[in-house]
């Protein structure tokens, strides 16, 4: 962890403010839910929230929301044009005289499916604008909403409803997309990836956004109970062990420099992620051992090259 100036340091520093009222309809266990009410603790009361098809959806139920805060919901792809357009009513508002609070902010939320697939020719775009927005992706690894088949963002080996699996790999046969490393590509002033797991690392990193115009992007890790076949009760504990393993770093980039703010010292192995949720249950039959060791390798192989640059 960094030794910036922070108001957050401890867990009893997190907001006590909700900006999500009690009893959604999302799943028990949901992990999307988790990050976004803790980046939204973060972000605050004037927060205007744009929203596209997916899990999260759910938090308005016309004429229901279960967030305290403006929503608008819009097309996978329009969800940059929207925010654009809130972006520019402010400045308008505000150049005749409205008076609006100084930390009034657009955030878009997007499941993977939006923000490695449908919407990232969009998201590009206003990348490239550099809009001055928050984009917050909660990554299940597939499209959750709809009965979870498969996205680029689906982990290697994992099984979904649609993946194509071969005689040598029972399940996903590619691997994830680097969603960080394109958005990286565009030069924009802060990207981070987030777990639920590691609250104060999160705010930390929505606080020091806060610092920066333009694109603002993160990437939390959503442990999807229904999707991915697991215990409901353990979806911090899973969380834990992705970043823990390695699978999920924990890392930002300020103009494209990028720093991990969690480095674990040693790996605990994948194996003990891949156990918890039955996506991976088919690898465990004793036949594909050369993947697990595949799986491993690539994880070893990440970690080794941030070891030898940031840990000197
Ligand atoms: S399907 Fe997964 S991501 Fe969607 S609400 Fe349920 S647990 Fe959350």
């Amino acid at each position: 962890m960094s030794s910036e100036p922070t108001r957050y340091r401890t867990l009893k520093d997190i907001p006590k403010e909700e900006y999500m009222a009690p009893g959604t309809p999302l799943c028990a266990g949901c992990g999307a839910q988790l990050a976004l009410r803790l980046a939204l603790k973060a972000l605050g009361p004037h927060t205007i929230v744009v929203n596209v098809p997916g899990c999260v959806a759910l938090f308005a139920i016309y004429p229901y929301s279960s967030l305290k805060l403006p929503f608008v919901f819009t097309s996978f792809v329009a969800a940059p044009a929207t925010a654009q357009g809130i972006v520019d009513a402010i400045k308008v508002l505000r150049s005749k005289g409205v008076n609006l609070p100084e930390d009034t902010k657009v955030l878009v939320v997007v499941g993977d499916g939006a923000a490695y697939d449908i919407g990232l020719q969009s998201s590009s775009g206003a990348l490239h604008r550099q809009l001055d927005h928050y984009y917050f992706v909660y990554d299940n690894e597939a499209y959750g909403n709809t009965g979870f088949q498969y996205s680029s963002a689906t982990p290697f080996l994992s099984r979904t409803t649609t993946s194509e699996a071969t005689d040598r790999v029972p399940g996903n046969t590619f691997w994830k997309k680097d969603l960080f490393e394109i958005w990286r590509a565009h030069g924009v002033p802060y990207i981070a990836t987030v777990a639920a797991s590691k609250p104060v690392d999160l705010l930390r990193k929505f606080e020091k956004a806060a610092r920066f115009k333009g694109p603002k992007l993160f990437l939390a890790l959503g442990v999807c109970p229904t999707g991915w076949g697991s215990d409901p009760q353990m979806t911090v504990k899973i969380d834990k062990l992705a970043v823990e393993t390695g699978i999920w770093p924990l890392k930002e980039a300020v103009y494209g420099e990028v720093r991990h703010t969690y480095i674990p010292r040693s790996l605990k192995p994948v194996e003990e992620y891949l156990r918890t949720q039955r996506r991976f249950a088919h690898l465990f039959d004793g036949k594909h051992d050369d993947l697990l060791k595949e799986y491993q390798a690539r994880v070893n192989a990440y970690w080794e090259k941030v070891w030898s640059t940031e840990l000197k």
